[in-house]
Parts: C-alpha cells; sequence; structure tokens
C-alpha cells in the first residue's frame, strides 16, 4: 500500500484528501507545519508527497528544495498561486505537477495514482542509446557521455517518450498523456517548463538544444541521430 504524505496546514483540507486517499487505498500520513514535514518525510519515507506551500514553520518552497537534495520523491504541490506554476515545477525546486486551489478532492488521487504509476519501473528492460545520451527504461536512469542525469519522474517519461520515437512532433497534449498517464485541460503549458527544466539538465547548451527541439505551432521532438 503506497504511503501519500500530506504537509498542509488547513485541517479541513487535511481531513478531506486524507478520506479520499484512504478510500483509494492509499496509506496516509500528515503534517501541518513545513519543518514537521520534512521530518516525516525523512523518517517515513513516503512514496508521494503533496505539500501546500504556505506553510508555518518552513516555506513549502523549501521543504522540496530539500526534499530534492536528497531523493527524487514525486511531488505534487498545492497552491493558490497558479501564476507562479513554471516556478514551482522549476528546476530549482523540481516538483512533478501542481494543482491549482481551489481543488476537487477526485482530481487529487487521481493525480497521485498517475504520478505513481508513472514512477515505477518498467518491467521490460531496454536501453535508449543517442547521441552520448543513454536512456535505460528499466532503472529510469539516465547519464551523458557517462555522467549520471538526475531527472524526476515526469522529465524522465517525457524524455523517453521523445527519445522512443526521434524525429517524431508530439504535441503538447500528447506528451501531457505521456508524462501523466492522462490530460487535463489548461494543463498543457506545464510541459513547457518541464521542457525547460530537462534541457537544462540534458544539453550541454540548453539554449541551443541538440537533444530536445522545438516544433513550432505543435511541441517537442527528439532529434534524429546526425
Ligand atoms: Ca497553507
Amino acid at each position: 500500500m503506497p504511503t501519500i504524505l500530506i504537509i498542509e496546514d488547513e485541517p479541513e483540507l487535511v481531513k478531506v484528501l486524507r478520506s479520499y486517499l484512504e478510500q483509494a487505498g492509499f496509506s496516509v500520513i500528515s503534517a501541518a507545519r513545513g519543518d514537521a514535514g520534512l521530518a516525516s518525510w525523512e523518517s517515513r519515507k513516503p512514496d508521494l508527497v503533496i505539500l501546500d506551500l504556505n506553510l508555518p514553520g518552513m516555506d513549502g518552497l523549501d521543504v522540496a528544495r530539500q526534499i530534492r537534495r536528497k531523493a527524487n520523491t514525486p511531488i505534487i504541490i498545492l497552491t493558490a498561486r497558479v501564476e507562479e506554476a513554471d516556478e514551482l515545477i522549476g528546476l530549482e525546486i523540481g516538483a512533478d505537477d501542481y494543482i491549482p486551489k481551489p481543488f476537487s478532492p477526485r482530481v487529487v488521487v487521481a493525480r497521485v495514482r498517475a504520478l505513481l504509476r508513472r514512477s515505477e519501473p518498467g518491467t521490460v528492460a531496454k536501453i535508449l542509446r543517442i547521441a552520448g545520451l543513454e536512456i535505460d527504461l528499466d532503472s529510469h536512469t539516465v547519464t551523458r557521455d557517462g555522467m549520471l542525469i538526475d531527472l524526476t519522474p515526469t522529465e524522465f517519461n517525457l524524455l523517453a517518450t521523445m527519445a522512443g520515437q526521434p524525429g517524431r512532433a508530439f504535441n503538447r497534449l500528447q506528451l501531457l498523456e505521456a508524462s501523466q498517464g492522462t490530460t487535463y485541460e489548461g494543463y498543457e503549458r506545464t510541459i513547457d517548463a518541464h521542457i525547460k527544466n530537462l534541457r537544462a539538465k540534458i544539453e550541454p547548451d540548453p539554449r541551443n538544444p541538440q537533444y530536445i527541439e522545438t516544433v513550432f505551432g505543435i511541441g517537442y521532438r527528439f532529434a534524429r541521430a546526425s
């Protein structure tokens, strides 16, 4: 039974989320402060974290940074600050998803399921090797010229999807579906932020990408090996 850690200081929200998640078969732990949440993450090693931004004790962004410094635990951020979405899933913070407040608990459960599904290791051992980049679909590791590159589950899935079919242009909705297992209208722009982060991690020169190309008016594609 996967364990979900909710770090949120509004007791009513925690209550509702806990009830929906438990009904969906998850084990739920919670913390009402940022610092206590980080301590719970350390001691309980949850499979996924649902994180509020405005928290007493320690800001949600700091909690996310601290977690990312040590592990790739999937993080879903809850926020009323939607205009900051790009930064929320930014390189430094590395959250995998965000859900604007107010939200439907059903949406949260669906997103939790999708995130956990795509962070599961694959069952078929397979390695994609393209121009110095090595993508191990089994262990979910990526190396460039032998150096390990640390990707979040979302970034890994985006990369694996595109690199699996070099030269094919994917639109944002297709990438959203491939990386999250489902589509939500209005979330296509999060793909741009994930691509930006991915480029910063895998491209020798992110301003002049050689792996992930922009296809104007459509979306993105992984370059064919030259
Ligand atoms: Ca709050």
